[in-house]
Protein backbone atom coordinates (compact mmCIF):
# COMPACT_ATOMS: atom_id res chain seq x y z
CA UNK A 1 0.00 0.00 0.00
CA UNK A 2 1.74 3.46 -0.91
CA UNK A 3 1.34 6.46 1.60
CA UNK A 4 -1.60 8.61 -0.42
CA UNK A 5 -3.73 5.45 -0.09
CA UNK A 6 -2.69 4.78 3.49
CA UNK A 7 -3.54 8.45 4.18
CA UNK A 8 -6.86 7.84 2.67
CA UNK A 9 -7.71 4.70 5.43
CA UNK A 10 -9.13 7.90 7.43
CA UNK A 11 -11.71 10.41 5.88
CA UNK A 12 -9.96 12.84 3.03
CA UNK A 13 -9.11 16.33 4.34
CA UNK A 14 -9.46 19.48 2.10
CA UNK A 15 -6.57 21.50 3.87
CA UNK A 16 -5.03 21.13 6.87
CA UNK A 17 -1.99 18.62 8.35
CA UNK A 18 -1.82 14.93 8.44
CA UNK A 19 0.64 13.62 10.89
CA UNK A 20 0.99 9.95 9.85
CA UNK A 21 3.73 7.16 11.12
CA UNK A 22 3.08 7.68 14.46
CA UNK A 23 3.17 4.24 16.81
CA UNK A 24 -0.07 3.62 18.24
CA UNK A 25 0.81 4.07 22.15
CA UNK A 26 2.18 7.58 21.25
CA UNK A 27 -1.04 9.54 19.66
CA UNK A 28 -2.83 10.38 23.16
CA UNK A 29 0.93 12.28 23.93
CA UNK A 30 0.49 13.98 20.93
CA UNK A 31 -2.70 15.03 21.21
CA UNK A 32 -1.70 16.56 24.28
CA UNK A 33 1.72 17.96 23.41
CA UNK A 34 0.45 19.46 20.53
CA UNK A 35 -2.82 20.84 22.66
CA UNK A 36 -5.13 19.70 20.24
CA UNK A 37 -7.77 19.00 22.77
CA UNK A 38 -8.20 22.94 22.74
CA UNK A 39 -8.31 23.62 19.17
CA UNK A 40 -12.27 23.92 17.80
CA UNK A 41 -10.46 22.48 14.20
CA UNK A 42 -11.85 19.12 12.70
CA UNK A 43 -9.82 16.83 14.13
CA UNK A 44 -9.82 13.18 12.58
CA UNK A 45 -8.06 10.56 14.61
CA UNK A 46 -7.20 7.12 13.22
CA UNK A 47 -5.98 4.76 15.77
CA UNK A 48 -3.74 1.11 15.44
CA UNK A 49 -4.45 1.48 11.89
CA UNK A 50 -2.46 -1.12 10.11
CA UNK A 51 1.27 -0.15 9.17
CA UNK A 52 4.21 -2.55 7.34
CA UNK A 53 7.02 -0.25 9.21
CA UNK A 54 5.17 0.02 12.64
CA UNK A 55 2.95 -3.00 12.82
CA UNK A 56 0.34 -0.66 14.10
CA UNK A 57 0.23 2.92 13.26
CA UNK A 58 -2.14 6.23 14.25
CA UNK A 59 -2.71 9.12 11.94
CA UNK A 60 -4.21 12.35 13.21
CA UNK A 61 -5.68 14.79 10.36
CA UNK A 62 -6.17 18.17 11.79
CA UNK A 63 -8.15 20.69 9.54
CA UNK A 64 -6.96 24.01 8.25
CA UNK A 65 -4.04 23.75 10.47
CA UNK A 66 -0.67 24.20 9.52
CA UNK A 67 2.09 23.88 12.21
CA UNK A 68 5.19 26.03 12.59
CA UNK A 69 8.58 23.68 12.73
CA UNK A 70 8.87 24.64 16.23
CA UNK A 71 5.42 23.41 17.71
CA UNK A 72 5.97 20.03 15.53
CA UNK A 73 9.26 19.58 16.42
CA UNK A 74 8.39 18.72 19.91
CA UNK A 75 6.86 15.71 18.98
CA UNK A 76 9.95 14.18 17.57
CA UNK A 77 11.08 13.31 20.97
CA UNK A 78 8.71 10.75 21.54
CA UNK A 79 8.07 9.55 18.05
CA UNK A 80 11.20 10.23 16.04
CA UNK A 81 9.74 9.10 12.51
CA UNK A 82 6.47 10.89 12.35
CA UNK A 83 5.82 12.13 9.12
CA UNK A 84 3.28 15.37 7.90
CA UNK A 85 1.63 15.75 4.65
CA UNK A 86 0.60 19.17 4.25
CA UNK A 87 -2.74 19.04 2.67
CA UNK A 88 -3.61 21.92 0.17
CA UNK A 89 -6.65 21.54 -2.34
CA UNK A 90 -7.34 17.48 -1.19
CA UNK A 91 -3.40 17.75 -2.57
CA UNK A 92 -0.35 16.34 -1.18
CA UNK A 93 2.01 19.43 -1.44
CA UNK A 94 4.62 18.74 1.27
CA UNK A 95 5.72 15.63 3.23
CA UNK A 96 7.64 16.95 6.15
CA UNK A 97 9.62 14.75 8.90
CA UNK A 98 10.09 15.94 12.27
CA UNK A 99 13.62 16.91 13.48
CA UNK A 100 14.75 16.76 17.13
CA UNK A 101 15.38 20.63 18.06
CA UNK A 102 18.69 21.34 19.83
CA UNK A 103 16.79 22.40 23.05
CA UNK A 104 13.69 20.94 24.50
CA UNK A 105 11.58 23.49 27.10
CA UNK A 106 8.78 22.03 29.36
CA UNK A 107 8.52 18.19 27.69
CA UNK A 108 10.61 15.83 29.13
CA UNK A 109 10.76 15.29 33.12
CA UNK A 110 14.43 15.40 34.98
CA UNK A 111 15.26 11.86 36.03
CA UNK A 112 17.57 12.98 38.50
CA UNK A 113 14.96 12.88 41.98
CA UNK A 114 17.45 15.77 43.12
CA UNK A 115 17.24 18.20 40.12
CA UNK A 116 15.59 21.88 40.74
CA UNK A 117 13.26 21.13 37.96
CA UNK A 118 11.60 18.29 40.54
CA UNK A 119 11.81 20.42 43.57
CA UNK A 120 10.43 23.63 42.45
CA UNK A 121 8.06 24.96 39.96
CA UNK A 122 9.99 25.50 37.39
CA UNK A 123 10.11 24.06 33.85
CA UNK A 124 12.19 21.58 32.76
CA UNK A 125 15.25 22.04 30.38
CA UNK A 126 17.04 19.85 28.41
CA UNK A 127 19.81 19.88 25.55
CA UNK A 128 19.64 17.71 23.02
CA UNK A 129 23.64 15.97 22.87
CA UNK A 130 22.80 13.52 20.30
CA UNK A 131 20.01 13.65 17.94
CA UNK A 132 20.81 10.34 16.11
CA UNK A 133 20.84 8.73 19.76
CA UNK A 134 17.96 10.60 21.11
CA UNK A 135 19.83 11.37 24.40
CA UNK A 136 19.27 14.68 26.15
CA UNK A 137 21.05 16.24 29.02
CA UNK A 138 19.84 18.43 31.75
CA UNK A 139 20.36 21.78 31.61
CA UNK A 140 20.86 22.35 35.21
CA UNK A 141 21.72 19.12 37.13
CA UNK A 142 23.92 17.52 33.99
CA UNK A 143 22.32 14.15 33.95
CA UNK A 144 22.30 12.73 30.94
CA UNK A 145 19.11 11.01 29.86
CA UNK A 146 18.33 7.67 27.32
CA UNK A 147 15.85 7.32 24.35
CA UNK A 148 12.82 5.00 25.98
CA UNK A 149 13.41 6.09 29.37
CA UNK A 150 11.98 9.77 29.58
CA UNK A 151 9.27 10.49 31.29
CA UNK A 152 6.93 12.92 29.26
CA UNK A 153 5.36 15.89 31.28
ZN1 LIG B 1 17.95 17.78 36.02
Amino acid sequence: MNDNKQALQVAALRNGTVIDHIPSQSVFTIIRLLGLEHMTNNITIGYNLESEKLGSKGIIKIADKYFCDEEINRIAVIAPNILLNIIKDYQVVEKRKVQLPDELKGIVKCANPQCITNNEPMTTFMLVIDKKKCTLKCHYCEKEQYKGEYTII
